[in-house]
């Protein structure tokens, strides 16, 4: 078996699967190794919301490229990933929510995007099953969009492998081989592969995985917890998202809930406050909570890559019962019902929201792209993209400073 690759991609979520399809689709050879199944961790747990509306202006131009791709996906990639294109509706009850709505304007006008604000009165026009409670208004985007996430990384993973990329499950990588400056390979759990270049799209693990180099990945892991309803007597295509929940509804008319209130942070013995606290300081409050994590954390369980294969938290029960009793208030039509089944997954944020989408200065050779927070989803087919046209081009034509991992040291 052939052991020499041009790229090794660590990890098989979305970011890893699609940086292997274009890395493959331009001629390089590949191997992605992901320590458990492809699109088992964070790819497969959210939404699946594909949105501009309220991204970071930094973001934009590698979103709205990721738009582009989306809308072309299911042909380029021969597969179903379950694009749609209904738009999205985020609810504010508040000033300061309508005040960040007005803002966001001014950037929707700056990218080109359709985003209008929508008076309380268009919002029940919009949501005509809905009584919205208190809302003064929402931001809508017609042009954003969703798809589902486990079809959509498994579709890329398999479109890399028709391209002739090697895909290695249950397969962690365990570290970086490095030779004076550069990477020359990875040792696995299969043995050792040779490479020039390496893509760490490890999500969660990635802090774990770059430490031995004395590379800082300043990202902490967020709990985020889901709850899927049965078929509801309702119906809409729309993404919709408050400040208590964000839901989106099947074809079959299931419908699924995150509860987006309380993000949680389990402390454990990797916990790193101090992002936590300049996290806190930006962007919103999350609750930190002390239970099994901290006990398993204790006894070494997340200090490789083996003993978690999937990342599989328990979902926040009680922040789940607060996203379905105010999603009941505003829906009466459905009535009192219990989810179906619920989930949760952990996140890789970092402490201002952003990615870290960079070549690493030392060793060459290695790429990082993770750290994605709770809307990587939307944006990963351009990031892929970007990694492979770093590797096989040399350069892309987007400016990746804003996403590089000096701005938490200068
Ligand atoms: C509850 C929830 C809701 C969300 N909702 C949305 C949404 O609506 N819209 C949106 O855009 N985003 C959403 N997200 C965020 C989105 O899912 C993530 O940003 C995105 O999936 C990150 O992809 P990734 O490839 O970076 O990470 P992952 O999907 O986590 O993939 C990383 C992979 O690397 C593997 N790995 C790690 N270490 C190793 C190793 N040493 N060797 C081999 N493999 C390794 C892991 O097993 C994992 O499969 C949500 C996330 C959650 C949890």
């Amino acid at each position: 078996m052939n052991r020499r690759f041009d790229t090794v991609v660590i990890g098989g979520g979305i970011v890893g699967a699609s940086a292997a399809y274009y890395l493959a689709k331009a001629g390089y050879t590949v191997v992605l190794v992901e320590k458990g199944r492809i699109s088992a961790e964070q790819s497969r747990r959210g939404l699946g919301i594909i949105g501009t509306q309220r991204r970071d202006p930094l973001e934009m131009p590698l979103m709205l490229d990721s738009v582009e791709i989306w809308r072309g996906l299911e042909n380029e990639l021969g597969d179903t990933v379950g694009w749609k294109e209904e738009g999205q509706v985020s609810l504010f009850s508040n000033e300061r929510g309508r005040r960040r709505s007005e803002a966001f304007l001014a950037v929707a006008k700056q990218f080109g995007l359709t985003t209008q604000l929508l008076e309380p009165n268009e919002v029940v026009g919009l949501l005509p099953y809905a009584q919205p409670q208190g809302r003064l208004g929402a931001l809508y985007t017609p042009a954003d969009g969703s798809a589902d996430q486990e079809l959509a990384t498994t579709a890329f993973a398999r479109a890399a492998a028709r391209h002739g990329a090697v895909i290695w499950e249950n397969t962690a990588a365990r570290s970086i081989d490095v030779w004076g400056e550069v990477v020359c390979g990875i040792d696995t759990e299969r043995g050792r592969l040779g490479c020039q270049n390496i893509v760490v799209a490890a999500g969660c693990w990635t802090s774990l995985l770059l430490k031995p180099f004395g590379i800082a990945h300043p990202s902490f892991w967020v709990r985020g917890s889901v709850g899927r309803y049965p078929v509801v007597p309702y119906e809409t295509k729309l993404a919709v998202s408050c400040d208590e929940y964000a839901y989106l509804q099947e074809a079959d008319g299931r419908l699924t809930l995150a509860a987006v209130a309380a993000p949680v942070h389990d402390l454990m013995l990797h916990s790193r406050l101090k992002l936590l606290r300049l996290h806190q300081l930006k962007q919103n409050k999350i609750k930190l909570e002390l239970g099994k994590p901290m006990v398993r954390s204790l006894m070494g369980e997340f200090n490789d890559f083996t003993t978690h294969r999937t990342l599989d938290p328990a979902p926040d029960v009680t922040g789940l019962k607060r996203a379905a009793a105010a999603f009941q208030a505003e829906h009466p039509v459905i009535g009192s019902i219990q989810y179906q089944r619920s989930w949760a997954g952990y996140m890789d944020y970092t402490p201002d929201g952003l990615p870290i989408i960079e070549a690493v200065a030392e060793p060459r050779g290695l790429f990082v792209a993770a750290g994605f927070g709770r809307h990587g989803f939307g944006i990963a087919p351009a990031v892929g993209r970007s990694i492979s046209d770093l590797i096989t081009k040399g350069a892309i034509d987007r400016d990746l400073t804003p996403f590089s991992s000096r701005r938490f040291t200068l």
